[in-house]
């Protein structure tokens, strides 16, 4: 199961009460929702408009954020299939989408995602989420400095924290203001999901930020632009053909 995406894979131990159902940096303190997956799939593909899907369809052949995280699951046996690990549903608030860990699979939430550009953010995002899950065991729940790790590297590494993003959020600020970003956001998104303080989320965040800051995996850098995430993912084709020569 909770081997992530591809189910029965490697992964943390079966059973294991993962759910983390809305997050995506929104801030939005919302308990997460228990619903059955199956369902909010079929309703999300068949009652509502296609644009969900459709988006969701043209980010994964397209975006390459998105191209780098597929492949890299794939290479550590986690293969994502859109029609099971993606569902498209309404979430309360302003949420955008999140990683329910319990059914391995991305909650992409078609009331809030605006156009193209936000579920190639969201998507990536929450992609994130399941790479860290498939390659490592998480304890998204007893341990709040795994989830903080996780929100550290999925708030650098998306895109979340582009410059433009953040002109966008008329934050436009100084040279560090990538990190600062990544704190901010990283802490916002615990709040969204656990019932924390924001200051014990900060906690949870400053005491992980070197490390899970300086863990760039799968990208080897910090992709800034969609530019910089193609290099990124000509070097990881480069990487995997590397080491199946030897
Ligand atoms: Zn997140």
């Amino acid at each position: 199961m909770a081997g992530a995406p591809g189910g029965g894979g490697p992964g943390p131990a079966a059973g294991e009460p993962l759910l983390q159902r809305r997050d995506s940096g929104q801030g939005s303190p919302q308990p997460p929702a228990h619903g059955k997956p199956q369902e909010a799939f079929l309703s999300g593909f068949f009652t509502q408009d296609q644009s969900c899907p459709l988006m969701l369809q043209k980010t994964l052949e397209t975006n390459p954020y998105v191209k780098v995280l597929l492949d890299a699951m794939k290479h550590s046996g986690c293969p994502v299939n859109k029609g099971r690990h993606f569902s498209c549903e309404d979430c309360d608030g302003n949420v955008s989408g999140g990683f329910d860990a319990s059914a391995s699979q991305i909650v992409l939430c078609q009331n809030n995602i605006r156009n193209q550009a936000h579920m190639s953010r969201v998507v990536t995002h929450e992609l994130i989420h399941a790479f860290d899950h498939c390659r490592a065991h998480v304890h998204w729940f007893s341990d709040v400095r795994h989830l903080a790790c996780s929100e550290i590297r999925a708030a650098s590494l998306s895109g979340d924290c582009s410059l433009l993003n953040e002109i966008f959020r008329l934050r436009f600020g100084l040279r560090r203001h990538h990190q600062i970003c990544v704190r901010d956001r990283a802490a916002l998104s615990i709040v969204a999901v656990r019932n924390i303080s924001r200051e014990e989320a900060q906690k949870a965040v400053d005491d992980v930020f070197e490390s899970c800051f300086n863990d760039r995996e799968p990208f080897g850098r910090i992709p800034h632009t969609k530019m910089y995430a193609r290099y990124a993912h000509r070097d990881f084709q480069n990487r995997d053909r590397y080491y199946s020569n030897i």
